[in-house]
């Protein structure tokens, strides 16, 4: 049986069975299938491009046109297979818009440094996705060309704010996809849509070309269906980058996960992450992950991160400030779109403003210039900055006893589409485990832990900064005994 309005293949001939089929596999091994002359690119181009033009979720804003794929170098490492990239990625002559009305039809002249690794590595632009408007939300509901839905439930949010490339990932429309979280917009996606998704360790991967949120926190990463596909993907995304100077790269190229046991590992369960607030079928699941773990070899023990509940009311403080400075560029001259505005130049900026930003952008702004202003500084953006550090100080006392450290990614399984509109708070509760590691700056991962409701629940790894091998070999291991199927369709509803 089908799940609540998802698209489930129908009767084809032979020859369009065979092509569908080659889309059900994961990346790596269409990869593996491509570069053994099993498989041709170009079908299995034209085959994503083709679901992605009939996209049912609003997962995309712009999807390539039909064709020839772009051409590959003779042995790059992605063989060919297509990526769907984050709105607010630079993409030279495509529109790059962040989701909002102010950069309607802009076409950057660059490409962004981590959509060009990928290119070269083989894995060509195939569309963009959607998202909440220059990243802010945890909902899609923020994007000004409407929402996404959630590929497991078209009446839920697929979360946010890079929910079009989890939707896309999880309706299996793109094989893989990247986006950035700043202070969840990975992790929570990924959960709410059963898929894995990696927030790296802050300058693993260049910020050049990605259209600025926050921009000590912002952060790309993968979208996959499985953890060998992140290992994948994040390995040709990562790197140093003259242009960003906040980029160091990674200590050891990304090996490829290959770990069956934990044995030996020493998870920590942050009580303060892990209790009040968090739906009880989400916690039942994190239960059942950590029983696994164990099964595995793992020890399981809890551990304190006693400054993590002040994490949210720093992130509102420091993120929209660094927003109200990043997005003060947007004035109707130099980008998108201009308001038709009669009277000077000051006018012309400030009716552009009004009409271009969506309301949850014009919060930002304004929370972010106050907590800014001269007299207001040190009591809110310098006492944020603080907390920030005991934060980090919290994660770095844990790391001497534990090799990672265990959360559920999100406190709920994705919720009704206009059920958190209403109330800013309750939907910037959902990021309460996410925010922590973003302030922190250290990976995290979200890997489907199993169902509640019908609908996925999702369990984070993070681990010390530059641990992605160690946190991807782990994720790798649980994800193999949890044996989720990232498939929406083959669940019965
Ligand atoms: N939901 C959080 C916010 O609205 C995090 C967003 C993000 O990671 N880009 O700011």
């Amino acid at each position: 049986m089908r799940p609540r309005g998802s698209s489930a293949p129908g009767a084809a001939s032979p020859s369009e069975r065979s092509s569908r089929s080659a889309l059900t596999l994961t990346a790596a091994a269409a990869v593996a299938r491509i570069r053994a002359g099993e498989l041709d690119a170009a079908e299995l181009w034209e085959g994503y491009r083709a679901r992605a033009a009939a996209d049912e979720h609003n997962a995309y804003t712009w999807v390539a046109d039909g064709g020839d794929p772009p051409a590959l170098g003779a042995d790059a490492p992605l063989g060919g297979v297509p990526v769907a990239v984050k709105d607010l990625f630079c993409t030279e002559g495509v529109p790059s818009q962040a989701g909002s009305k102010i950069l309607e039809g802009y076409l950057p002249p660059y490409t962004a440094t981590s959509v060009e690794n990928l290119a070269r590595a083989g894995a060509p632009l195939l569309a963009k996705t959607n998202q909440d408007e220059f990243a802010m939300g945890s909902s899609t509901e923020n994007s000004a060309y409407g929402p996404t839905l959630n590929p497991w439930d078209v009446t839920r949010v697929p979360g946010g704010s890079s929910g079009g490339s989890a939707a896309a990932v999880a309706a299996g429309s793109a094989p893989w996809a990247i986006g950035t979280d700043t202070g969840g917009s990975i992790r929570q996606p990924a959960a709410l849509c059963g898929i894995v998704g990696l927030k790296p360790t802050y300058g693993a991967v260049s910020r050049y070309g990605m259209i600025a949120f926050a921009s000590s926190l912002d952060q790309a990463g993968p979208f996959t269906r499985d953890v060998t596909d992140a290992a994948l993907l994040f390995g040709a995304m990562a790197g140093q980058d003259p242009c960003d100077s906040t980029s160091v790269g990674l200590p050891a190229p990304v090996a490829l996960p290959s770990r069956t046991d934990l044995r030996g590992v020493r998870l920590g369960v942050p009580e303060e992450l892990t209790g009040e607030g968090i739906e009880p079928g989400v916690l039942a699941s994190f239960h059942g992950a950590l029983d696994v773990a164990r099964e595995l070899g793992a020890s399981v023990e809890p551990c304190k991160l006693p400054h993590a509940p002040h994490a949210l009311s720093a992130y509102y403080l420091i993120a929209p400030a660094e927003a109200s400075s990043n997005l003060a560029r947007y004035d109707g001259v130099r980008y998108g779109f201009r308001a038709d505005a009669a009277g000077d130049l000051l006018h012309m900026y400030t009716e552009t403003r009004a009409q271009g930003f969506g309301a949850e952008v014009k919060r930002r702004i304004m929370l972010g210039t106050y907590a800014l202003s001269s007299g207001y500084y040190d009591a809110y953006y310098g006492r944020a900055q603080k907390v920030r550090t005991r934060i980090r100080e919290d994660f770095d006392a844990a790391w001497e006893r534990f090799d990672f450290v265990v959360t559920p990614t999100s406190p709920t399984v994705a919720f009704a589409l206009g059920a958190k509109t209403a109330d800013p708070l309750s939907m910037y509760l959902n990021d309460f485990c996410a925010v922590p590691m973003s302030l922190a700056g250290i990976p995290g991962i979200s890997i489907p832990s199993g169902l509640s409701e019908g609908l996925p629940v999702g369990l984070q790894i993070a681990g010390p900064a530059f641990s992605e091998n160690a946190l991807l070999d782990a994720a790798f291991a649980l994800e193999r005994a949890i044996g989720f199927d990232a498939a929406p369709w083959r669940h019965v509803a």
